[in-house]
């Protein structure tokens, strides 16, 4: 009798990106188990799934409809829902296709440990039960934004001291003097929170940062120019210039001036901020130097007094059920053909290990289709799958930076522009699918710039 476990495959999280893999899978006719240590789909934008890093008044950074899955669009008007619309969203999405029953939820994956026939050995926690069963591969789609990154600073604070991941709601600031330490997006989006309850909210900050309004000409700025991407170059001349027309100068209100070219690292979709800046609701302060009870100093030599210091620093990624050395990786982030395969195409698959700006579920779902398109292969045509993996072991991998100098920073260290990736990924998809060869890669992505440290 045919062995079950052959070709069936788990995927780990119900997030975004694991129900991406789920419906790729299911349109291939792969069999596959779901599992998700929450109560339900939806990942993050689940803001009871205790893994949530979102807060109350989070809505989407790119507009609805750069961001929705193609084939389910969004029955919202807004440009920008809010989470409570996305998590209703991801909902109806796995049950319109039939994918929630797929998924054991409140079962959380603790291990995954190679067997001798070349497949995985998955095991979980569940409430009342604990789950060990064999499966031909695995994909991990746990999410990267949940393991905060914590900065060592000098010195000791002796206030409230906490991270953008376990920041709900504005009502944690009410009244307190308020030092944000990072000017990401969620940094800029609870500074935004916070000016309507804290005492006083002071932002520090390292670099100079690009700020990119919610709408251009009316429209959601990131839909201009869909489809036809520009050189790296002229969109970087075209778009400062039409930043400075939109939002000014923001050294104006006290950022330092970027020493780097806009698109060289996440830019903050956000300028409400630069509103309260203007009407003296919050102070931009320098870089932090030490920490002394409830004093914060600063590099300039100047200090403030705080109540709570938020760090607004980032996350980190782990994939803390699997030995690191079976995702290769190197340095600060696993190191995986198109951000998926491992070299070693060991039987692990990587989803959603994608930081871009604008690259939206529908670009991790065409990441799912990919995967998808390997596996297919591998069962019906091998020989597809094997030319696959030496293109992948034999030739440069595709430059997916699109021509962008990044910073050499840790959260840049997957980042990816969103035309190059999704360009390559369509390539190698449709290479698995018939029987041509691909046409040969430029050259491999480049190791990001490391013109600026961490
Ligand atoms: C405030 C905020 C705003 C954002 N705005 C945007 C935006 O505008 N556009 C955009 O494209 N992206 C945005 N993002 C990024 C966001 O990460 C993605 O939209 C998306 O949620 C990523 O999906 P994911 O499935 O990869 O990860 P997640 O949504 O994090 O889902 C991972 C899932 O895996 C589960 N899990 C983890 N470990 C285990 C385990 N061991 N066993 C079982 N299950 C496990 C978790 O419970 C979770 O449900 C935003 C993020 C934040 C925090």
């Amino acid at each position: 009798m045919k062995d079950a476990s052959a070709h069936r495959y788990a995927i780990i999280g119900a997030g975004p990106s694991g129900l991406a893999a789920a419906r790729a899978l299911q349109k291939a006719g792969i069999a596959f188990d779901g599992y998700e240590a929450s109560r339900g789909v939806g990942g993050l934008w689940d803001i009871e799934n205790p893994r949530s890093t979102m807060y109350e008044s989070a809505h989407l950074i790119s507009s609805r409809t750069t961001t929705e899955f193609t084939e389910f669009p969004m029955r919202t008007k807004a440009d920008y829902p809010g989470h409570r619309e996305l998590i209703t969203y991801f909902r109806d999405f796995a049950d319109h296709f039939g994918l929630t029953e797929h998924f054991r939820f409140d079962t959380k994956v603790t291990s995954l440990e190679p067997t001798d026939d070349g497949g995985w050995m998955l095991r979980a926690d569940a409430s009342d039960d604990t789950v060990e069963r064999r499966y031909a591969g695995v994909i991990l789609a746990n999410g990267t934004l949940a393991e905060p990154n914590i900065p060592v600073f000098r010195g000791t604070f002796t206030g409230e001291l906490l991270h953008t991941a376990v920041y709900k709601s504005a009502t944690q600031l009410t009244g307190r003097r308020v030092l944000i330490i990072g000017a990401g997006n969620s940094g800029c989006d609870i500074a935004v929170d916070a000016v309507h309850h804290a005492a006083s909210v002071e932002m520090s900050v390292r670099r100079g940062y690009y700020f990119v309004p919610r709408y251009l000409f009316g429209k959601p700025s990131d839909t201009l120019n869909q489809g036809r991407p520009l050189p790296a170059r002229i969109k970087q001349f075209v778009d400062t210039r039409v930043l400075r027309a939109f939002t000014g100068d923001p050294v104006r209100f006290g950022f330092p001036k970027p020493d780097y070219k806009i698109y060289e690292s996440h830019p903050i979709v956000n300028t409400l901020i630069l509103g309260h800046l203007g009407q003296g609701d919050l102070r931009i302060v320098p870089d932090v130097d030490r920490f002394d009870g409830r004093t914060v100093h600063f590099r300039d030599g100047s200090s403030g007094e705080y109540d709570t210091v938020v760090l607004a620093t980032g996350y980190k990624l782990d994939y803390p059920f699997v030995d690191r050395a079976a995702l290769e990786w190197s340095g600060m982030a696993p190191r995986l053909f198109l951000n998926t395969f491992t070299p070693t195409f060991n039987g692990l698959y990587v989803m959603g290990m994608i930081e871009a700006s604008g690259i939206g579920w529908q670009g991790r779902y065409e990441q799912a289709e990919l995967i998808a398109a390997y596996l297919t292969a591998l069962e019906h045509h091998p020989e597809r799958a094997a030319a696959f993996r030496a293109r992948v072991t034999g030739e440069p991998w595709p430059d997916l930076t699109g021509g962008y100098n990044y910073l050499g920073l840790e959260r840049m260290a997957y980042y990816v522009n969103k035309d190059a990736y999704r360009g390559a990924v369509r390539t190698a998809t449709r290479a698995l699918l018939t029987d041509a060869a691909p046409r040969r890669p430029r050259r491999r992505r480049s190791a990001a710039r490391k013109k600026a440290t961490a």
